[in-house]
């Protein structure tokens, strides 16, 4: 825009409603969020050397449609931007991407896909894939937990929600072998009894926090000594106190690494050894985990890391972080 026409805009802006202004703050904090989300992909390719043939030399190449800078590689003649190769590289509108981003990161609580989808005028499929490409690229990269160290695991019902493989076997007993389990309703509706406690159908989420406020979770294929140890071993320093509950396996591991360790009982009275060895905050934790899920209804199985990873790091990055994340990931870097 010409000044002058900039400086007549900036004129007629003393007409507006306090409604009006408003809503322009609002649009103007928006592309002021987007513009800094463009930033982030320009600085990687200023950084980065030519994706194709990892060329250094490269000249300025106009801007692409999303207004990030294009470079043009000396040696290979090809064109890229700081997109190329990354798992965003694809998304044409990067303005509605970033809104996406801002809902998951940024908001006190995420909207529903639906939602979202009728907010930004786009299909209820698109704003699915982004968050799942979202919550792929995302890894709880911590320091690893100190001090006094709370244990639990929690776990979430086994989910297919979506797969074919009931309907699939009805149609074709010969080809399709018959699911492990009915579907959770079908339990209720023909009187089949589901086993008591815990069964191989409650997949367990480990836990560990420690009172610096470094937190970690993550889900486990089983409870078995080893799973439990090659989980905890790399996140978890060796002078730390570990806070349990009688579970054997915690008992092996600080065993096995020299920890000293607090087992903490389920009854009035037993939980808590002195006046900090505990797990209380662990278990709020889980309660707050379990509140966040509660909207998917129960996530599918294979969407379940995703959503335990999306809560974990979700309080810890900006969008803006998130969004380097992805750039970065390409040169298989962790966010
Ligand atoms: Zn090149």
């Amino acid at each position: 825009m010409k000044q002058k026409s900039f400086e007549n805009l900036l004129k007629r802006l003393h007409g507006l409603t306090p409604d009006q202004t408003e809503a322009l703050i609002r649009s103007v904090q928006d592309m002021t969020a987007q513009n800094a989300a463009l930033g982030v992909i320009d600085q990687k390719a200023r950084d980065a050397s030519c994706p194709h043939c990892s060329a250094a030399d490269k000249q300025k190449w106009g801007r692409t449609r999303t207004g990030t800078q294009r470079y043009r590689c000396s040696q290979c003649r090809k064109t890229y931007n700081g997109r190329t190769d990354s798992s965003i590289a694809r998304i044409q509108r990067l303005d509605l991407f970033y809104r996406v981003v801002q809902d998951m990161f940024a908001s006190p609580i995420p909207g529903s896909v639906r939602q979202l989808a009728k907010e930004l005028s786009i299909s209820n499929d698109t704003v699915w894939r982004w968050r799942q490409i979202i919550q792929r690229s995302l890894s709880q990269s911590i320091e690893p937990l100190s001090g006094i160290v709370e244990l639990d695991e929690t776990f979430v019902r086994e989910s297919r929600k979506g797969s074919r493989e009931w309907v699939l076997h009805q149609r074709d007993p010969a080809q399709y072998p018959k699911p492990p389990r009915l579907r959770w309703y079908e339990y209720k509706l023909t009187g089949t009894l589901m086993k008591r406690g815990l069964s191989k159908w409650r997949l367990p989420v480990l836990t560990a926090m420690d009172r610096s406020g470094n937190r970690f979770a993550e889900r486990l294929p089983d409870r078995r000594d080893r799973t439990i140890y090659q989980c905890l071993s790399p996140i978890i320093r060796r002078d730390a106190a570990l806070c349990s509950d009688g579970l054997s396996a915690y008992a092996r591991f600080a065993q096995a690494s020299g920890i000293s360790h607090f087992v903490l009982g389920s009854k009035p009275g037993a939980r808590k050894i002195g006046q900090s060895f505990h797990i209380q905050n662990v278990n709020a934790l889980h309660s707050r985990m379990k509140d966040f899920l509660r909207p998917f209804k129960g996530p599918a199985k294979k969407y379940l890391d995703g959503c335990v990873d999306w809560y974990f790091v979700r309080k810890r990055i900006e969008p803006q972080q998130a969004l380097d994340g992805f750039v970065k990931r390409a040169n298989g870097l962790q966010v």
